[in-house]
């Protein structure tokens, strides 16, 4: 939270910051809500002489509400909303120069991975994806040129988690910077400047803002040199969000915790069940004692989130089948909203990989990824089980 607000704000648990970080009710007309700020410019008194707004993209109040509040729930003294979650990452490369070298952890947000090799591999920066989890290999993939690290953890969508301490040591030993897409665990969960990160990014487009209406990214760092440079780019670029697209991730922040919470409750409900199911050959979501870093996202993480993904033991047919015939889980791209959505990676957010990387990284055809809503339990549940027999049995 900026400092501005640091001497009005009491509160210190993480739903008291969630509700009220970032915001005190108008001091004219006693607002509960920050106004949607719906002006491009703002009248100053001489040339220069402003009250802290000249023009929307460069700040606007509504958009500052958002960036204390979300400042304050990462743990970070500074907080930048974007346009979406592609244009807060996009605003990470810009601190790069033409010549230097990314290490990204292998299975990453197709849309990141497509950003990193589409375009800035054409402005000469190179990227090599690497298994994160193993500290030898990232070891090996880090050169003299190496400026940034890029991680994601829970990673999406094979929900492997990262050591952030461990990755941050070997950054850090040499010289470059870690970032950090904390889109799956949200700060409820997680917090990577906690760990060692330098940088954390994040989607606003799914679980922050939480209903599934609004598209935004943000930035966080501890470090107001990074971050100026950061507000340099967020200016010069201009991915700004509008100021009713802040209002909206605003309004969904204050549930996060009690949403978290259930996600995360029904969430290991349906992945335990999900691990009895004979046509289910494997179920990836950290909470269970199965998973193979379960240790590392106990100690990282305060619960495992609402993302499941599972691997179907069928044939490409059968497995489509199965994403096509759910009720209650709607078959669509996205996560972290209200409603449960259910996708197939291979052909839906991971279709911009190139097969044989996906392949490499295990993102197979039989793979299916749960973004598990809030609806009841025994709904979601018995979803699963019709289309499951619909899909296997015939
Ligand atoms: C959705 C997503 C993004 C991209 O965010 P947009 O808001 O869609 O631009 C980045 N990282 C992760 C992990 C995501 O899930």
């Amino acid at each position: 939270m900026s400092e501005e607000h640091d001497s009005e704000f009491v509160g210190s648990a993480f739903e008291t910051r969630a509700i009220h970080a970032g915001w005190e009710p108008d001091a004219e007309t006693g607002a509960i809500m920050p106004p949607i700020y719906a002006s491009s410019t703002f009248a100053q008194d001489a040339p220069g002489d402003h009250r802290g707004y000249e023009y929307s993209r460069t700040g606007n109040p509504t958009r500052t509400a958002l960036e204390d509040n979300l400042a304050s729930l990462e743990g970070g003294s500074h907080g930048r909303a974007f346009a979406s979650g592609m244009a807060a990452i996009n605003t990470v490369l810009n601190l790069l120069e033409a010549g230097d070298h990314v290490v990204v952890g292998q299975d990453v947000y197709g849309g990141t991975h497509r950003l990193f090799t589409e375009v800035y591999e054409d402005y000469d920066l190179e990227f090599s994806f690497v298994d994160a989890t193993d500290p030898d290999a990232l070891r090996e993939a880090v050169t003299p040129a190496t400026e940034l690290v890029w991680i994601e953890t829970p990673t999406n969508p094979l929900m492997r988690v990262l050591d952030i301490e461990a990755v941050a040591g070997v950054t850090h030993a040499n010289d470059a910077l870690l970032s950090v897409d904390n889109t799956f665990a949200t700060p409820y969960l997680q917090r990577p400047l906690e760990h060692g990160a330098d940088i954390v990014t994040h989607s606003l487009t799914k679980y922050l803002g939480g209903h599934s209406d609004v598209v935004g990214g943000a930035l966080f760092t501890d470090d107001a040199e990074l971050d100026e440079r950061l507000g340099f780019y967020q200016n010069s670029v201009g991915a700004t969000p509008d100021p009713f697209a802040c209002f909206l991730v605003l309004r969904g922040i204050k549930t996060l915790p009690v949403r978290m919470d259930r996600h995360s409750e029904t969430a290991m409900g349906l992945a335990s069940w999900l691990a009895e199911q004979p046509a289910v050959e494997t179920v990836h979501y950290p909470g269970l004692s199965t998973h193979p870093q379960h240790d590392v996202a106990a100690r990282q993480m305060d619960d495992y989130g609402g993302m499941v993904s599972v691997e179907l033991d069928a044939p490409l047919d059968a497995v489509e089948t199965f994403v096509s015939n759910t009720e209650v889980f709607t078959l669509a791209e996205s996560l972290g909203g209200v409603e449960s959505l259910i996708e197939h990676p291979a052909s839906m957010t991971h279709a911009a990989v190139p097969p044989e990387q996906r392949r490499q990284n295990g993102i197979t055809d039989g793979l299916v990824r749960l973004s598990v809503g809030l609806e009841g339990v025994e709904d979601l549940r018995a979803d699963l089980q019709q289309a499951l027999s619909e899909a296997i049995d015939g």
